[in-house]
Formats: C-alpha cells, sequence, structure tokens
C-alpha cells in the first residue's frame, strides 16, 4: 500500500485538477432532465437520501450534451456495493475483480458502481508492457474522474442540481467535437491497450478529431492490442461496428494504423478484393438500423464482413470440382477457425454465421420440398436479408433474391402458391417468375438483370 500522501499526489497529477472540478449549470451543458432515465434519477436520490454522493456518469452524459439517445445509464457513488445493494429492493452486487451494483427496474438495469483510484503505477499491477492487471481500488470523486479514458467520458450529472461536474474541461471538449485522453496518452494506452480503439470509436461517432497528443502514440503503441484477451477483443470489435458509424470507425482504424494485422478482420475486409465493397453495403444497413433504433444482430454482422473470404474459398474449391454445399461448409470452417483463434466470437453466433452463410447455397438450387425446411430454420429471414446484401453487391440475381424476400415476407397461406409456382417452374411448366409478378404486394426494386437466375430447381 502506497502511503495516503503519495496516493493523493499522484492522484493530482493524473487529474491535473488544481482549482477543484467546474459545475455547469443547464445552461452550459443542456441536458434536459427528462432525456435521463427516471430510475437512473431514482437510483441517485436514493443514494443522496442516504448521506452519499451519487452521478449519472459516462456514456449516458455525454450522449444527451451532444442530443444523442443515450445506450443505457450508469450511477458513481461513494457508496460501496454493500451499502447500495440494501437499499434498493431489486439489487445484485456482481463483478469479481471489480463489484458493482445492478439495481434492476423492469427491463432497465442501472449499473451503479462505487468510485474508482485510477490505477496503482507498481509493476506488480501491470503486464510487462504497461498493461494493468488489477484495477479494483475504491478512490474519491476526483481519482475516479482521472481514471476514466477521455475527457468527454469524465462527465457527471446530478439529477438533483441538474449540474454536470466537469473535472477535466469535458464538456468543452465535446463542444469542440476533441478526443482528448485523460492523463498521459503513452501510459494509458499502455494500461488498457482497448482505449486506441475507444478513441477511433468516439471520434466516428461523435465527428470529433482526435486531439494530436491524443492521437500521436497510436500507431507506435498499435501492436499492444495483441496483448488484449480475445473476448474483449470482440466485445470492442462489435460496438465498433454497432455505434451507428461502423465504416467510419473502419475508416479510421485504417487511417491511424490500428488495422493491420491487429484485427484479423479488418485485413480480411480491406484486402479481399471486392471485400470493402461488400462490407460498406453491408455496415450502411447497419448504420441504419442502428439509428433508427432498431436492434442488429452480430452473427449478420461477422457474416457479411467474413463473407467475401468465405465466398472465394468456396468459389475456388468448387472450381475444383466440390460439391456445391459441402465445399461451403468447408470454406466457413477454415475461414471461422483462423478469425476465431483471434478474436473469440462466441458460439452462439458461430453457428448462427454457419447458418446464414450454409443456406446462401440452398437459395441457388433447391428442390421444392426443401424450400418448407428452410422456412423453419430460425436462421432463415436472416439468411434472405445476407441473400439480398449479395444482390446488392451483384454477386446474385436481384429478382431471385427478391423471390426469396418475398417469401419470407408472405403470410404462411400465401406461400403455398408460390411453391407450387415454383415447382411448376421446375417442371418446366412455367417460371416462377411469372406467378410472383402476379402476386406481388409491394413495389419492387428494380432488377439487375435478367430473370435468368430465379432459384434454379435441382433434384438434391
Ligand atoms: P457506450 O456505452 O456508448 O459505448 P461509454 O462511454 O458509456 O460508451 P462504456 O464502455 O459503457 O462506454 O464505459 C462507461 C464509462 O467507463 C466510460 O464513459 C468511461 O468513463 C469509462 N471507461 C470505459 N472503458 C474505459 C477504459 N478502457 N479506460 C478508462 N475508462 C473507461
Ligand atoms: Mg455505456
Amino acid at each position: 500500500m502506497l502511503p495516503e500522501t503519495i496516493k493523493k499526489f499522484v492522484a493530482r497529477l493524473f487529474s491535473g485538477a488544481r482549482t477543484g472540478p467546474q459545475r455547469l449549470p443547464v445552461e452550459k451543458h443542456g441536458i434536459d432532465r427528462r432525456q435521463v432515465s427516471r430510475h437512473a434519477i431514482k437510483v441517485c436520490e436514493v443514494l443522496r437520501q442516504h448521506g452519499y454522493e451519487a452521478y449519472v456518469v459516462g456514456g449516458a452524459v455525454r450522449d444527451l450534451i451532444v442530443g444523442l439517445q443515450p445506450k443505457d445509464f450508469d450511477v458513481a457513488t461513494n457508496a460501496t456495493p454493500e451499502q447500495v445493494k440494501p437499499l434498493f429492493r431489486r439489487a445484485r452486487i456482481i463483478g469479481r475483480r471489480f463489484r458493482l451494483v445492478h439495481v434492476v427496474f423492469g427491463p432497465e438495469i442501472i449499473e451503479t458502481s462505487t468510485f474508482r483510484a485510477p490505477s496503482s503505477n507498481g509493476s506488480e499491477h501491470t503486464d510487462e508492457h504497461g498493461r494493468i492487471l488489477r484495477d479494483n481500488e475504491y478512490g474519491t470523486h476526483e481519482e475516479d474522474a482521472a481514471r476514466r479514458d477521455f475527457t468527454l467520458n469524465a462527465l457527471y450529472y446530478d439529477p438533483l442540481t441538474e449540474e454536470v461536474i466537469d473535472f477535466h474541461n469535458g464538456v468543452a471538449d465535446l463542444k469542440k467535437r476533441v478526443v482528448r485522453m485523460i492523463g498521459d496518452p503513452e501510459r494509458r494506452y499502455r494500461e488498457d491497450p482497448v482505449r486506441m480503439l475507444r478513441a477511433v470509436r468516439f471520434a466516428a461517432k461523435l465527428s470529433a478529431e482526435i486531439e494530436p497528443a491524443t492521437l500521436a502514440p497510436i500507431r507506435r503503441l498499435a501492436p499492444l492490442i495483441e496483448n488484449v484477451p480475445a473476448s474483449r477483443l470482440f466485445d470492442e470489435t462489435l460496438k465498433l461496428l454497432t455505434c451507428g458509424h461502423a465504416m467510419d470507425c473502419l475508416r479510421k482504424l485504417r487511417e491511424v494504423g490500428l488495422h493491420q494485422d491487429l484485427m484479423p478482420l479488418l485485413d480480411v475486409v480491406f484486402n479481399v478484393s471486392e471485400g470493402e465493397h461488400f462490407v460498406d453495403l453491408a455496415l450502411a444497413r447497419t448504420d441504419i438500423r442502428v439509428r433508427a433504433g432498431k436492434p442488429v444482430s452480430p452473427s449478420f454482422l461477422f457474416a457479411a464482413l467474413l463473407w467475401k473470404l468465405v465466398y472465394q474459398r468456396w468459389q475456388s474449391l468448387v472450381a475444383q470440382g466440390g460439391h456445391p454445399t459441402q465445399t461451403l461448409l468447408d470454406a466457413a470452417d477454415s475461414v471461422l477457425d483462423e478469425q476465431s483463434s483471434k478474436m473469440a466470437i462466441q458460439r452462439r453466433f458461430i453457428a448462427d454465421i454457419r447458418e446464414i452463410w450454409f443456406m446462401q447455397s440452398r437459395f441457388e438450387r433447391v428442390n421444392a420440398r426443401a424450400i418448407w425446411r428452410m422456412l423453419e430454420q430460425p436462421r432463415f429471414r436472416a439468411a434472405v436479408d445476407f441473400l439480398q446484401l449479395r444482390a446488392e453487391a451483384h454477386e446474385v440475381d436481384s429478382v431471385m433474391a427478391q423471390w426469396w424476400m418475398d417469401l419470407a415476407n408472405a403470410a404462411p397461406e400465401d406461400r403455398i402458391p408460390m411453391v407450387e409456382a415454383y415447382q411448376a417452374a421446375q417442371r418446366g411448366e412455367r417460371p416462377a417468375s411469372a406467378v410472383k409478378k402476379r402476386r406481388r404486394r409491394r413495389p419492387r426494386r428494380k432488377p439487375v438483370s435478367s430473370g435468368e437466375n430465379i432459384p434454379q430447381p435441382s433434384n438434391e
């Protein structure tokens, strides 16, 4: 344990705060209290009634100030988890390394954590590159601000006084759209290399610039990302891809030198021919969904990111005389094996990704009976969306893709004549497209080419 005086001195150095925090009134930050989760307000009120300090903190405050809808609301307090828990009817202490409290209000969880101190600088707490291995000491409010990553993430909103407490000039940076590291950037990246990815994500999400001193060490320290545990890298990649500005994030990662060899996925995206275009289309759709507040499926995203690589391997195996369905499975497995050793794509996602890919080989060559089985697959809808994406990328015929989309959208009773028409086409009586044209309910997108690729019946 460091003597208290040294700890305080170190905390002061980290925080750079000499005159205490700014307390900004509503006119300076513009947060409309009605936009704040009433459950987060409740947590702060209850803690305050019991004599503790409590604030809404982090991403929610940042997003509210710039007029974005926060994903979730976190609270920071000087009460320990053991003091917080009994104050709420539904609360549980979680986390082993750093314990915090989940206060549950129906579907909403308010994550309530105790102020933490910046990591001690001793080597026993870090690996040989300076990465923090232990980070679990409680601290003061000021220390809690100093251990956060960027100034715009170290803001505390007091719902009772409606003030924002700002130790590091974060509101000004946020308004100027500057992502600035608190403390010495190099040391802070060494402590946690994921902060490099976070800098990029916030810059893309907020249309901000990374401040020069914060940007400078990134290219040199980029290889430290390799030391980040795979599961954390996966989570962070998912956050990048679902922040609503995914392509901007990927471009920025490339720009600052964070893509090469670090995130195997990104190498794939940018190096496979046509890969970038395909991913561009996929991410544009994802961004639209995220910004409209709709959920996005991680499986779909990763299926899209890795598809061109799978596709190339698949095509070359087919060219060597392999069976289309089996070779697709082989190509899929080889790509997934490679990727998941570097980034822990969770098992449940892997199963879904395989399913989405596997169905791609069937869309183009399936018999009518198998269509009914495909319709029962839980990932059928995602696979059809994926087929649309491939059509948009001119990889398959858009009329064929639309036929499947219509089938997916059709009411169960309307599917029967569609499949019958397909069967008729299979027997060579008339093209399925003829029936589809009569039955269509929504204006159809303009086909890319003639309907020569209408689902081709096969005798599988
Ligand atoms: P969002 O949830 O929108 O992705 P966020 O800023 O809320 O963004 P979280 O990962 O939820 O990000 O973290 C909450 C807060 O915790 C951050 O605002 C920041 O203050 C702090 N924080 C998170 N990760 C780090 C880190 N790696 N280093 C330092 N502080 C961090
Ligand atoms: Mg958050």
